[in-house]
């Protein structure tokens, strides 16, 4: 979709910071982040948010997933936070699907 920012930012038309890629998704560090690690994990297929999921999508999201897992691994983050802004009054601003990965906290900041 031409004029989608994850759309833009997965064809390489915006620049981000991605820290992983692969044929079905990305993920790249939040400009605003509102925690000390960040992420954004998006499908590159525009799907506009949870809502709009059809049941061909349940491979994506458990990319989505697995893949949020595999980062949070990495980035050796004992814990951390999933989450997904599904509508305006949840909270979405970007609509297209992303799921948000949340960490780096110390015990008392969270
Ligand atoms: P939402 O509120 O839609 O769930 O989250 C959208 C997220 O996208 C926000 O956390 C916001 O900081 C992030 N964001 C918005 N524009 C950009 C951008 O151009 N680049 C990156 N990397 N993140 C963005
Ligand atoms: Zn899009």
């Amino acid at each position: 979709m031409y004029s989608c920012l994850f759309c833009k930012i997965a064809n390489k038309q915006i620049s981000s910071e991605i820290v992983f890629e692969n044929d079905s998704l990305l993920a790249f560090k939040d400009i605003r982040p509102s925690a000390p690690v960040h992420y954004l994990i998006v499908p590159k297929e525009h799907i506009q948010s949870i809502a709009h999921l059809k049941d061909n999508h349940r491979g994506v999201l458990s990319d989505l997933v697995f893949s949020a897992k595999a980062l949070a691994l990495k980035l050796g983050l004992g814990g951390y936070k999933l989450v997904f802004n599904v509508g305006r009054e949840g909270g979405q601003i970007i609509d297209h699907l992303h799921l948000h990965l949340l960490g780096g906290w110390t015990n008392n900041e969270k």
